[in-house]
Formats: C-alpha cells, structure tokens, sequence
C-alpha cells in the first residue's frame, strides 16, 4: 500500500499547495507506513490566522440562534459519523475500536454542552445600581486562538475547545498531533457541512515550527494546549509573555489509593481498566497503585489474575488493549520495564513476553505490573504514558497521601474506601485537580472543567464546562443612563452610587 498524503484544512477545504517538509504517519498495529503528514511552515500559518480573522469579524456578529444552529447541527453529524471517526482513530493511534468510540462520544458530548451556549453566555442585569443609572455584562469574543492537542485523544481533546471557542464566537486555528492527524481533519469537514462558514475552523498539520509560528503570532489571543509537561511548560512561557490567555494541560501521574476496607474486586477492576486501557496512553491513566497495608497481599493476585485474561493486539480485532503509538515510545516504556527490574521491583506480569494478536511488526508492549516498587525508581518518578502498573506499599493512610501529594504532577487521584470519613477526607486534603472515589477515571463530564494542578497544568482555568466558556470570552461591564431629562450638573469629585 502507497502512502498517502494528509494535508492542511484551510478556509473549509483541503490545502492544495506543495507539502513542504512532512511527517510519517504509522499504523501502530502493523508498523506500516500510512501516510505522510505535511508540516506547516510559519508562511501557511500566518495565511490561516489571517483568514480565520476576517470570518471572525462575521461570526462574532452573528445571532446566538445561528451559530446554535450549526453546533446542533455538527452534533448530529458527529453522532452519525462517529464510528468513522473511531475508526480513523484506530488506525493511527491504534487504541481498540470501542475505546475510540468512547472518545468520540465524551467529545461529542462537549459539541452537547456548547449547544446550551445562549444560556451560558447570559450577562447580569442590575436596575438603578445608582439612581437611573443600570449596569449590565456581557462576555464577548476573543478573535483567533489556537488549540494545540496531543496524540492520545486525536478526536476528543480538539472536542474539549473546538465547539466551545466556536459557540462563543471566536475562529480556531487547530494544530492536531502529527502522528495521528485524521480525525481532527475530519471533524473540520463535519463542521462545514454543519454549515460553519469558511476560515473559523482552520486545521494546520505541524511540529514545533507550526507551534511557534502560533505561539508568536500577534493575532492569535489565547492558546489551549494539552500535551507532555514540559511543552506545555514552553507553550506557556512563550505565550504569556506575548500576552496571550493560555491554558496549557501537562503530564500525570496519577495514583489510586487503595484501603484496607475497599472492594477489592472493584478496585482491581479499577486498577487494570484505568492501567491499561488504551494501552495507559491516558492522562487519566493509574499509573501508581498505592496500597494501605496490609490490602495488597490481597489486592494483587486478583490484578494478576485479570491482567492473565487482558488481549493484546490489533484494536479492529477482538482484543481490549492496541499497541503504543510509535515505534520509539514502545521501545522507550519497554526501557522503563528494563530499569524496574534493574532498580529491585518485583515484577509480577512481564508486558516484553505478552502474546500479541496482530500481523506485520506493530508496536506492542503487554500489560506489565510492578509491585514493591520504590519512590526513587524511575518506574514511579517518570511519566511512562504506557501499559506499566507499579504498586507502592504504604504503612497507613497518611503516608499514602503524603505521597501523592509529594508528587510533582497533579492531575488525577482515586480513592477506594467503604469508609466515608476518609473518602471525604481525602477529597479534602489531596492535591490535584480532579478526584475518583471508587471509580478509576475521574474524567469530569462536559458541564464540569478538566484540568489538573501543579505540573499537570499551567495558567488558572480548566478545560471545558464554564470555565472553558471563561476562557474564550472577555467580560465587559456597561453602566448605562437613559434620557431623563434632569442632569446631574458638574461634579469633579469620584462618582458615587446614590
Ligand atoms: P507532546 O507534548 O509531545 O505533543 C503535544 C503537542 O505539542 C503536539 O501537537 C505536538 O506536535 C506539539 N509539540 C511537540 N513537541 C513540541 C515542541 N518542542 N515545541 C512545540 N510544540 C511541540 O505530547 P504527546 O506525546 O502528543 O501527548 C502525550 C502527553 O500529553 C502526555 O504527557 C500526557 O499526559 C499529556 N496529556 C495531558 C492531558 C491533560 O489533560 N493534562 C491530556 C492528554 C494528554
């Protein structure tokens, strides 16, 4: 098979121009080269904020009940079209078919929450705040800005901003991960035939060239980043100090704290859907099982035992976990397995020796599971983003959350307890933005924001729910007197509401 070429989606159509530099793009379950991928250059990209800007300046005057028609609109056309999405997903990211359709429905369900937009954007009224005088407020729109999404969710992390940026009446410039471009492309095509005019929704393929032609561009107003820690540290750097709003979603390290008195079935349930699915390239993944003594004893032969039923392989076939996206992230989680070893972890369920159902040379790693893992290893320091669970013993309660909240990152941490105390307890006193209890991923729905603390995000609001309609509005406040013919005469001093 040839491969075929991916391009830019520039003002509502494919780009025709030369590819310039480009990118390979994989199927992660064969190996095979698919596609190469154009990268945008700093030229293509001033062209596309460009033309975003001139439809803005239609848009943002555009009734509420239009734009609301082209978001209902766009949701039926991804609820209709959604298995071709997951599909596309599958075959570059490589996660099995039904998690792809999950990803697809959690960003259709944001498509769902920006449709409530005439609502979310109503201002405040006050009469007579001062004698005849009203105050009101508005939230408008910023212009252009820019999304900037990472591998692992191609469909659903352009979902958290694109409908939302939109809705409150901004032009998106979306720059997809380079391994797995299709599915944003696609959604762009939905889009106009939703009948979003041309240019709002730009999509530039790219690598850090594109990115910092973005970042520095004058007429891009805010940046929504997800991605690795340290890019969204950069991102961050660069864009605020060109004063832009930025948002920018870093790594995890996300533990599941485990008490004597859990469900055990529950939490191992917990511990292997969270640790693997999507081959644990999820920045809600549990990557860290921190068990309250003496529950592990317990706790992990019933994790070994389900992992021994867990499939690996090709994610259209009937398996419940794909392979790593790449060829260098497979060898570099592979890595991380070697140096568990090295450092005295117990490995229990070796990922290198799983059985794999798939043909060709793909990218896999089997489910892997550490236990007496230490603080110090780079099995628990690093972000692996991959199929490698490590569980940490700890004495007591205390200890397990002086742990967690010892941990650079912050973006996700579970609890399994029967005991509400401490479940309240913990919800209270962990440090991270968004806490499970008795569940494994605590993924927020779409009216609720996401994001995480510390190293796991940088700036102050959340992806999605009100905040994400914070983030793409600007408020203004008018104070307002309507002919009355008395007139208040001069007066020097500062005005005072009577
Ligand atoms: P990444 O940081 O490599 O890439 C993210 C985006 O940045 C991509 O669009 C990429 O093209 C671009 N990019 C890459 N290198 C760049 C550079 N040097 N300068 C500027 N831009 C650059 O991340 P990834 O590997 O695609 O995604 C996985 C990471 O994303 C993990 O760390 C994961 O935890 C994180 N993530 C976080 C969240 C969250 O909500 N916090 C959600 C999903 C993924």
């Amino acid at each position: 098979m040839s491969a075929q070429r991916i391009t830019h989606f520039i003002d509502g159509r494919p780009w025709t121009g030369p590819a310039g530099r480009t990118s390979p793009v994989h199927n992660p379950a064969t190996g095979e080269l698919t596609a190469t991928v154009d990268l945008a250059s700093a030229e293509l990209v001033d062209a596309a904020v460009a033309s975003a800007g001139t439809a803005w300046r239609d848009w943002r005057a555009q009734s509420l009940a239009k734009r609301v028609r082209v978001l209902f609109a766009f949701r039926e056309l991804l609820n209709a079209h959604k298995r071709e999405i997951a599909a596309l997903i599958t075959a570059e990211h490589g996660k099995v078919l039904s998690d792809a359709l999950g990803e697809v429905t959690r960003g259709l369900e944001v498509a769902e929450f920006a449709c409530g937009i005439p609502q979310l954007l109503k201002g405040d009224y006050s009469e007579n705040a001062s004698t005849r005088v009203d105050v009101h407020s508005v939230r408008q729109s910023l212009g252009v800005v820019a999304v900037i999404s990472p591998f692992n969710f191609p469909a659903m992390v352009p979902m958290w901003f694109v409908p939302i940026a939109l809705a409150c009446g901004n032009a998106v410039v979306l720059k997809p991960s380079e391994k797995d471009p299709s599915a944003a492309l696609a959604l762009a095509a939905l889009w106009k035939e939703a009948g979003l005019p041309d240019g709002l929704l730009q999509v530039v393929n790219g690598d850090k060239e594109t990115v910092d032609a973005l970042l520095h561009h004058d007429d891009v107003k805010a940046v929504s980043f997800v991605g690795s820690t340290p890019i969204a540290r950069y991102v961050y750097e660069q864009a605020t100090a060109r004063g832009k709003r930025v948002q920018a979603l870093g790594g995890a390290k996300n533990h599941m704290l485990v008490l004597p008195d859990a469900d055990l079935d529950l939490a191992a349930d917990a511990a292997v859907n969270a640790g693997f699915g999507s081959a644990g390239e999820r920045c809600m993944a549990i990557s860290v099982l921190v068990a309250v003594e003496p529950v592990a004893d317990a706790l992990v032969p019933r994790i070994v035992e389900r992992m021994r039923r867990l499939r690996t392989g090709d994610g259209t076939r009937d398996c419940d976990m794909g392979p790593l996206v790449t060829r260098e992230h497979r060898d570099k989680v592979s890595s991380y397995v070697d140096a568990g070893v090295k450092a005295g972890a117990t490995l229990l369920v070796d990922g290198r020796e799983g059985a794999v159902d798939a043909d060709g040379d793909g990218f896999f790693l089997a489910p892997t599971l550490f236990d007496r893992v230490g603080t110090d290893m780079p099995v628990y320091t690093d972000e692996i983003f991959g199929p490698v669970l490590s569980v940490v013993r700890v004495p007591s309660y205390d200890d397990g959350l002086a742990l967690i909240n010892a941990n650079p990152y912050g973006n996700g941490a579970a609890i399994h307890t029967n005991d509400g105390g401490a479940a309240r307890r913990f919800q209270n006193e962990v440090e991270v933005g968004m806490v499970g209890i008795n569940v494994p991923i605590p993924v927020p729905v779409s009216y609720f924001s996401f994001g995480g603390w510390k190293n796991s995000l940088f700036g102050d609001t959340h992806a999605h729910g009100t905040e994400g309609v914070h983030f793409f509005t600007r408020g203004k406040v008018v104070t307002s007197r309507w002919a009355d013919p008395s007139h208040g005469g001069i007066d020097l001093g500062f005005p005072q509401n009577g």
